[in-house]
Formats: structure tokens, C-alpha cells, sequence
């Protein structure tokens, strides 16, 4: 179970890695709203605490920017203040629950369970892109209605695209998380790169909005407009 910790007092910040690697998580710490945008487009997290009152872009911005690009870890907030304001605010901005300063560490451990637990519950069977959508228990593929036909591979290649939407996808993970490639003694990348450009002939030729974007020197986005 993997969790990012939002904050920038370094006090806190300690406390809480050190608690939380303590309920045996694997826990990132970030201190500003940069950092952990970056974080959260790039890398996996079964949750995120985040402190509202940050340097820079502050909490709710990064909130905000991460719902929008259809990121959809569980994010609890963490507020100095209990102020009713902050808090509806931050429901309505996408927070899926959130903890008021200073707290029972016990309680937050309780919340982050429910939050985790609650995130797979609401996992459905059904993965969906503007007009793209995939049924995992019939295995079809459809694009504005019409049916596409994928290979194995390819299903597996627009599905882990798909579950990692608004997040750039690199070649290393497709080749870990895809291919199941542990170690790298053949390199993927043109195989990799072979299979895109079929999924994206199959996706995305005869559409206006694409959806398959490569991002020059990292990897790849599946987006609806520019990543
Ligand atoms: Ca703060």
C-alpha cells in the first residue's frame, strides 16, 4: 500500500511517515504543490493525505489540477482549521474525506483504511475515455458505439493506458506492468512502440480527439486533448 504525504512542515511530515511506515505503508513525502502534482501524474498511490496550506500552488490547486486530468486516487485533506468553508470546499473540489489539525493518529489510520477500501469497492467493471469504453468481464471495446477488435496484447497495452489516464505511462512500466518484463535484457521499446501505433490506428484514426498521446522522451498519455 503505497501513500503520498502532502506537507510542509517538516514536523508533521515526519510524524506521519514515520506512523505510517510504522501500519507497514511505503510512504512518499512531498512539501510543495509542484512536487506532488509531478508525483501524482507520474507514479501510482492507493492514497493521498494532503495538507491544504501549501507553499506555491496550495492544496486545492493541486486538487483540482489532478480531478481534472481524471486522476482518481482517494485523496483525504488534511485542514488546520476547522473551517466549515475549507472543508466543503474541499469535498466539492474532490477531496473523498478529510481530517482537521491537530488529529488521533489512530483516526487518521482508520480514515485512510475506509478511503483505500472504499476506492477498490468503487472500482467498476467499466473503464471509460470520452467516447472510448471498455468492459472488463466481456473483454469489448467500443468507440463512440462502434466495436473495435483488439489482440491479447493490445487489450492489456489500452487497458493499463485506460487505468492510468492523465498520467504519463513509460516505456519501463509497460515493459514491468504489460510485458511482465522484469529484467531488461531485450528492450521493448520498438515492440512497445510497434503496439502503440496499432492501438492507435484501431483508437484513434478515424476520430477527431485523439487519445493516444506520446510525450516526447518519457513515454506516453492516454488523454482526451493535449497532455
Ligand atoms: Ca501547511
Amino acid at each position: 500500500m503505497r501513500i503520498l504525504v502532502v506537507e510542509d512542515e517538516q514536523k508533521v511530515a515526519n510524524a506521519l511517515r514515520e506512523g505510517l511506515q510504522g501500519e507497514r505503508y511505503d510512504v512518499v513525502v512531498e512539501r510543495t504543490g509542484e512536487s506532488a502534482f509531478f508525483r501524482l501524474t507520474t507514479e501510482q498511490f492507493d492514497a493521498v493525505l494532503l495538507d491544504l496550506g501549501l507553499p506555491g500552488r496550495d492544496g486545492l490547486e493541486i486538487l483540482k489540477a489532478i480531478r481534472e486530468r481524471g486522476i482518481k486516487t482517494p485523496v483525504l485533506v488534511l485542514t488546520a482549521r476547522d473551517s466549515l468553508q475549507d472543508r466543503v470546499l474541499g469535498l466539492d473540489t474532490g477531496a473523498d474525506d478529510y481530517v482537521i489539525k491537530p488529529f488521533a493518529f489512530t483516526e487518521l489510520v482508520a480514515r485512510i483504511r475506509a478511503l483505500v477500501r472504499r476506492g477498490r469497492a468503487a472500482e467498476s467493471p467499466h473503464l471509460v475515455a470520452a467516447d472510448l469504453e471498455m468492459n472488463l468481464i466481456t473483454r469489448k471495446v467500443a468507440r463512440g458505439g462502434k466495436p473495435i477488435e483488439l489482440t491479447v496484447r493490445e487489450f492489456e497495452l489500452l487497458e493499463y493506458l485506460l487505468r492510468h489516464q492523465g498520467q504519463v505511462v513509460s516505456r519501463e512500466s509497460l515493459a514491468r506492468d504489460v510485458w511482465k518484463e522484469t529484467a531488461r535484457t531485450t528492450p521493448l521499446d520498438n515492440v512497445i512502440d510497434v503496439h502503440i501505433a496499432r492501438l492507435r490506428r484501431k483508437v484513434d484514426a478515424d476520430h477527431g480527439t485523439k487519445l493516444i498521446h506520446t510525450v516526447r522522451g518519457v513515454g506516453f498519455m492516454l488523454h482526451e486533448g493535449e497532455p
